[in-house]
């Protein structure tokens, strides 16, 4: 079970993983605890994003989707007002949120729970509420949790060379410095260059993004690359597995092929 924060991060961080897991006969179910709608939205917005998640969630192999039923926080300096209906994730009891994930965790007895590093990557701030959710839901439940994230070393190398083709703002890099998890602590590092076609898809039905958005122009370039390239760029997903001591290389599995072990 993957826990995401918004509508494409299940494609952007854990895509390869997801696509892998199906493949090699897991069952998949991705939970998203936003709708990814920041500002007042007519009901259809809500919909279209619920909806390109499906659409990813199918090119991945996954299951089942849900929604905890928040909505978007946003990644500005204001908070918006919730939205009719809905309580922005950021503003909603984080007691409240486990309660509903781990129902979902129990209902599918599910053996792995993906979450978010202590960062929640890049410190968005639904992403950093992710992180202490599903740790809060691993406990309740006892699922095996992993924590997705990125080498601080790499994205720090990674951005500066995208703020010289301006698909990319300096004021995130500061951000970013503090953001992810540093190597040295990476548990989990998986090879996932032979499903760059499913995450590249899966991040390519999420449409609206493509359109707007601060990342939509780097979103755009990365979803046009054939597969192989886009494979070199984000074919490997990283994992930090709270309380596993690391031991020599990160590894590469992080559980074996359904029938097998
Ligand atoms: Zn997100």
């Amino acid at each position: 079970m993957a826990f995401h924060a918004h509508p494409d991060d299940e494609a952007l961080a854990t895509g390869g993983t997801l696509a892998r897991l199906a493949a090699e006969g897991h069952r998949v179910v991705i939970v998203v605890a936003t709708d990814g709608v920041v500002r007042d939205a007519p009901g259809a917005a809500l919909r279209a994003r619920l909806d390109e998640l499906r659409a990813s969630a199918a090119v991945l192999g996954a299951s089942r989707v849900e929604h905890l039923g928040y909505a978007d926080s946003g990644h500005g300096a204001e908070l918006y007002p919730d939205p009719p209906g809905r309580t922005r994730f950021v503003r909603a009891d984080p007691r409240e949120a486990t309660a509903r994930l781990a129902e979902i965790i129990r209902a599918e007895q599910a053996s792995i729970l993906l979450s978010y590093d202590v960062n929640g990557g890049y410190r968005h701030r639904d992403h950093l509420r992710v992180h202490e959710v599903g740790r809060l839901a691993a406990q309740q439940t006892g699922v095996r949790l992993l924590e997705a994230t990125l080498p601080r070393e790499l994205t720090v190398r990674a951005y500066t060379a995208l703020e010289w083709t301006g698909l990319v703002s300096g004021h995130n890099r500061q951000a970013l410095q503090h953001g992810f998890t540093p190597r040295a602590e990476i548990t989990h590092r998986l090879d996932v260059r032979g499903y760059a076609r499913q995450k590249r898809d899966a991040l390519a039905a999420h449409g609206s993004q493509l359109r707007k958005g601060r990342v939509a122009p780097l979103v755009r370039l990365l979803i046009r690359l054939p597969a192989p390239v886009f494979g070199l760029a984000l074919g490997r997903e990283y994992f930090i597995e709270p309380g596993a001591a690391r031991t020599g290389k990160p590894s590469r599995q992080i559980i074996p092929p359904a029938g097998q072990g």
